[in-house]
């Protein structure tokens, strides 16, 4: 019987024999590996022969982390770079060309918005589009089309992206379907199930969990077909067919950028992946307490989470998540000054990042999305007085009784 998702991650690392006993995968902070042969040197060089050759592009403990990930998300390989951001930017380094196209849902995290700005200006030609509707991507879509790009829950909107039919029209079409799953994690959902070829994670959140390290991860869910990707170069082909798209992801995006995630991060990321779902759990039962509390009071407009039953996408995202995640965002009743607001929280911290212990809480208009202009802003669905909250493990009565008395203060 395959083993639950907890029990699965806390004993990948003894699937294979680790020295002394040791119940974690070691830290190989070495940069190269020596080999007592010249020729198994050189037949790992030309991946003949399996093996370790230079940091950037492979260590063991790496390697155990990303296994991991794998196991997380049901794929058959994934590869880990520096930061999240790295591996979004690895797509377009690895996989994408000039004259290439790619459908992206316009509702995506600000720094994802900016690189996919920034890659237009590399000939590689982006279309925005509301993703709820699978009728947008399809209308979106060119011959040129290689990539279809969304995240499950937007970050900060909560926007969900019409997931199962657009995994069903890439099927149809052979479009690579690319799903940032950050939000959600792999253990609320794996979004293998709907098609997605290459699967995204920013470690840095709910995955690692502290707040104290970065690190990003692509996994390849086995769903696609690398035959109908014109990019694969004959050296990826060298490759068994399943590999194809991890294989050039490492050369072209790792190796050749170089935004390797360090054998120490991986270590770090790893045991705070041991608890993931327990502290996602939790996350999620204080998000739905705090959400239902904030949709109650007089002085909150309105809360957007898809967990609410009018939210737009609540029945989509009840059916393919385990939980609504621990990410909402709300809007306080006009004429309250948000800044205010937040100086009277003491649990909660006025901080960026998400999926952290802590209960971080940031006014989006004015930090993460301040850099990309009113209108944009405005295109995305994000008011001048959007807060996010990203919800922590703390008791729940602490929460609530922080977000009361700051509420009531009004
Ligand atoms: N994807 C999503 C949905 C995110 O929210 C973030 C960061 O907030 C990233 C990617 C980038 O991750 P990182 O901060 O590890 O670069």
């Amino acid at each position: 019987m395959p083993k639950g998702f907890t029990t699965t991650i806390l004993h990948n690392d003894r699937q294979n024999l680790i020295e002394h006993g040791s119940i974690h995968k070691p830290v190989h902070s070495s940069v190269t590996f020596g080999y007592s042969d010249a020729r198994d040197l050189a037949a790992v060089f030309q991946n003949r022969q399996s093996g370790y050759r230079y940091g950037r592009q492979g260590n063991p403990t790496v390697s155990a982390l990303e296994d991991k990930i794998t196991r997380m998300e049901a794929g058959v390989a994934s590869v880990c770079f520096s930061s999240g951001m790295a591996a979004v930017g690895a797509l377009t380094q690895g996989l994408l060309k000039a004259g290439d196209h790619v459908v992206s849902s316009i509702f995506l995290f600000g720094n994802t918005s900016n690189l996919w700005q920034t890659t237009s200006s590399l000939g590689i030609q982006v279309s925005f589009v509301d993703a709820t509707q699978v009728e947008n991507v399809l209308a979106a879509l060119t011959p040129a089309t290689r990539m279809v790009f969304v995240e499950t829950i937007a970050n900060p909107r909560t926007q969900v992206a019409d997931l199962t039919k657009i995994g069903e029209l890439c099927r149809q079409r052979g479009i690579l379907f690319v799903v940032d799953n950050t939000m959600t994690t792999p253990y609320l959902f794996q979004p293998k199930q709907v098609g997605a070829g290459l699967v995204i994670n920013s470690l840095t959140k709910a995955i690692a969990g502290h707040g104290d390290v970065l690190g990003g991860c692509i996994t390849d869910t086995g769903a696609y077909d690398w035959h109908n990707y014109p990019n694969i170069t004959a050296n990826a082909q060298k490759q068994p067919e399943a590999l194809w798209g991890v294989a050039q992801l490492r050369s072209k995006a790792l190796r050749d950028y170089g935004a390797c995630l360090s054998p120490e991060a991986a270590h770090q990321i790893a045991i705070g992946a041991e608890t993931m779902a327990l502290r996602v759990e939790r996350q999620c039962s204080n998000a739905a307490a705090l959400v239902a509390m904030l949709a109650a009071h007089p002085n909150v407009d309105k809360v957007h989470y898809s967990g609410l039953s009018q939210h737009p996408q609540h029945q989509l995202a009840t059916d393919l998540f385990k939980a609504h995640g621990s990410i909402f965002s709300f809007e306080l009743k006009q004429g309250i000054d948000c800044f205010e607001f937040l100086n009277r929280l003491t649990v909660a911290i006025s901080a960026t990042h998400l999926g952290d212990n802590r209960t971080l809480i940031i006014p989006v208009a004015h930090t993460i999305f301040f850099e990309m202009g009113a209108e944009r802003r405005a295109a995305m669905g994000i008011s001048d007085s959007l807060i996010r909250v990203s919800v922590g493990i703390e008791d729940v009565a602490d929460l609530l009784a922080d977000f009361g008395q700051a509420l009531d203060a009004y």
